[in-house]
């Protein structure tokens, strides 16, 4: 058995070890081919195989109904930033955002470059440390869209519930958070997320699109940013991140394998308890950054009294084996990030450390 860190790393991320052997095991000769999938062409029946299955499997496992494609693009969900508004911000009409954090930013600014923005809600006055009620959405009148961010990876928030938005396209960014629990995805015109913490490795986008949309894709976009292109060509236009796709795949089959979504929430909800209870129980030596009704079940945030303390909690976990407890550099403090291939006993050995090291420094 390979020995494994005890990995909280927040993208790219864990990968399920059955996966990775899964892999190694085919990655010399394909399914008796003679060569690894990474060196055939993207026409062949081989390939075409992992892209379809991969695209069905998705589909089964999320409950995307008829009538929506699922894509599979690069240039990571950044560049979803830019595409959103370049596809579906026309002129005289507004890019609605739910502003939650470090990644709704990004999006934000994204779309002024091409048209009107509106800010629906927002919780940057309490600095981000709670999702803004559904009620106090307001959406501006001719909006394009509502886009907002699911899982806040940086910030440590998550969305419990998805606002109604009617007849205006809902578009989420889960990056951070996609097949971590079932979603009701009849509610979205779009989603979408980078592969590299619950789908597999860096290089693909997951692009989730309700097959409408299209309609309004401007016909004079450049062809390798209109959504129009990858689902006329079955993302298949150019060559496609053929071995990021086949691992996207055997993530899927885990996750099939190992119950499907609803037992990955069930999973993440044990797993992220230990920890979440850590905090709890600590008589405030371990403070959580986000207000307990939104915390996220992917990225757990947290804070300790002293700056110097985190570092040495950040310092002492690395020592025993835990890597990537330290939060993002734009804010500090600890994080942990409990993706789907993180097992619960790496989990379980980060509650326990936690406690230990509040015995020792308290
Ligand atoms: N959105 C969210 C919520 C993210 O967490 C990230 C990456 N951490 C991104 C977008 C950007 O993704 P990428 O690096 O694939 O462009």
């Amino acid at each position: 058995m390979a020995k494994r860190a005890y990995n909280f790393n927040a993208g790219p991320a864990a990968l399920p070890l059955e996966v990775l052997q899964k892999a190694q095991e085919q990655f010399v000769d394909y399914k008796g081919i003679g060569m690894s999938i990474m060196e055939i062409s993207h026409r062949s029946s081989e390939y075409e195989q992992v892209n379809d299955s991969a695209q069905a499997l998705l589909k089964e496992l999320f409950g995307i109904p008829d009538g929506y494609k699922v894509l599979f693009l690069q240039g990571g969900a950044s560049t979803q930033f830019t595409m959103i508004p370049m596809n579906f911000l026309a002129a005289g009409t507004v890019g609605s955002y739910i502003h939650t954090g470090a990644w709704a930013e990004k999006a934000i600014q994204e779309a002024k470059l091409f048209g009107e923005v509106s800010v629906a809600a927002s919780s940057e006055a309490d600095n981000f440390k709670r999702i803004p009620a559904l009620s106090d959405i307001q959406l501006a009148p001719n909006s394009a869209y509502l886009h907002l961010t699911s899982n806040e990876t940086i910030g440590g928030s998550q969305f419990q519930q998805y606002p109604d938005t009617g007849n205006v396209p809902l578009i989420a960014d889960m990056s951070s958070d996609i097949l971590c629990r079932p979603v009701d995805v009849s509610k979205f015109a779009m989603i979408y997320a980078g592969a590299q913490k619950n789908l597999g490795p860096s290089g693909v986008t997951v692009v989730i699109l309700r097959e409408d949309m299209l309609s309004l894709v401007p016909k004079n976009l450049p062809t390798m940013f209109s959504y129009a292109t990858h689902a006329k060509n079955n993302s298949l236009y150019n060559t496609p991140p053929a071995y990021s796709v086949y691992m996207v795949g055997l993530v899927l089959e885990w996750i099939k394998e190992n119950g499907g979504v609803a037992a990955m929430e069930r999973a993440n909800r044990e797993k992220t308890s230990l920890i979440y209870k850590a905090i709890d129980d600590s008589n405030g030596f371990y403070r959580g950054v986000v207000e307990p009704g939104d915390r996220s079940l992917m990225n757990i945030t947290f804070r300790m009294n002293d700056e110097e303390l985190e570092k040495k909690f950040a310092k002492e976990s690395e020592q025993n084996g835990f890597v990537g407890l330290k939060g993002h550099r734009s804010v500090g403090g600890l994080r942990a990030s409990t993706y789907n291939a993180v097992p619960y006993e790496a989990c379980k050995a980060l509650a326990e450390f936690m406690a230990d090291f509040q015995a020792r420094n308290s």
